[in-house]
């Protein structure tokens, strides 16, 4: 009961609301905002398919995607990946729906940061709590739906594309949050992003749907697009950094705008997400072969 309270009031101080979506093909968008997606520029988006669920949003807007959620069955929850932007109400969903909760490769589930959660996170988001989850296998099939698990590591070793084959439909979490090269988090492979957005550029999806608002419909030039651009600052980055350029000089000769907004959230983050982090793990993890 006071839990209920608490929660509500949290709610309430973070200014969070949602907006619910009907996008056709049996698939519901929940569109979730607080004053920090606000600054963020994004909002944070999970989706139901027929009775399959695709993500939870964050701990923040609890109230709401369980009042939202009410009167209709749920017989799984399908993570797109472990960050608790997306995993904030899974256990509360869980626990109301009993149903189990899958997760790509859930040894990785205490590892990238969730363990430790840093303080603009908790402030952000929320804390998601600790979860038991199953391995996602290569299908999940729901009572009225049926999703293809597509692994997708780049963003995160947990990550997967999810599938839904009759409307040939895709739901990408954080595999495409902006087009192009971008900031990425410390413990992300831009290579291995690469090969997943082929990948599911692969399936010849009608529509992606993304964990941060974006309906794009045929993204396949989008996808591949991505992936291109991120090899190419990838190969520039290893070039200029062979030569002697420092991290931050490579940021400002590839990535010549924007500059003010990407220290500031590399200055909120502690470090943990930022230009400079790309070219770090470009240089880290290195093209095999190369
Ligand atoms: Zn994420």
């Amino acid at each position: 009961m006071m839990k209920g309270i608490f929660s509500r009031l949290n709610a309430a101080s973070q200014q969070a609301s949602i907006n619910v979506e009907d996008l056709g093909d049996g698939i519901t968008a929940y569109r979730l905002h607080s004053r920090w997606t606000r600054m963020l520029g994004f909002e944070v988006s999970f989706y139901r398919v027929g009775d399959l669920l695709v993500d939870t949003g964050f701990a923040h807007a609890r109230p709401l995607v369980l009042q939202a959620l009410e009167g209709g069955a749920i017989s799984a929850i399908c993570c797109t990946h472990h960050h608790e932007d997306h995993t904030g109400n899974v256990v509360a969903l869980a626990e109301r729906h009993g149903c189990p909760v899958f997760v790509f490769q859930p040894q990785f589930l205490d590892s990238e940061g969730l363990d430790n959660l840093l303080p603009y996170r908790r402030l952000f988001w929320g804390r998601p709590g600790d979860f038991a989850a199953e391995a996602m296998g290569s299908r999940i099939m729901g009572r009225h739906a049926e999703l293809e698990v597509i692994p997708a590591p780049g963003h995160s070793q947990t990550h997967v594309a999810l599938f839904e084959p009759v409307s040939r439909t895709v739901f990408v979490g954080d595999l495409y949050v902006a087009p192009g090269a971008s900031a990425v988090m410390t413990y992300e492979n831009p290579y291995l992003l690469a090969d997943s957005l082929r990948r599911v550029a692969a399936l010849e999806p009608r529509r992606m749907l993304t964990g941060h608002g974006i309906d794009a419909r045929n993204p396949v030039d989008r996808l591949l697009a991505k992936a291109r651009s991120i090899e190419r600052a990838a190969a520039r980055s290893c070039h200029l950094v062979e030569e002697g350029e420092r991290p931050r000089a490579v940021v400002r000769r590839i990535f010549p705008k924007g500059q003010r907004k990407d220290r500031f959230l590399e200055w909120v983050t502690q470090g943990e997400f930022s230009r400079a982090n790309f070219v770090r793990a470009v240089v880290k993890h290195g093209r095999e072969g190369d």
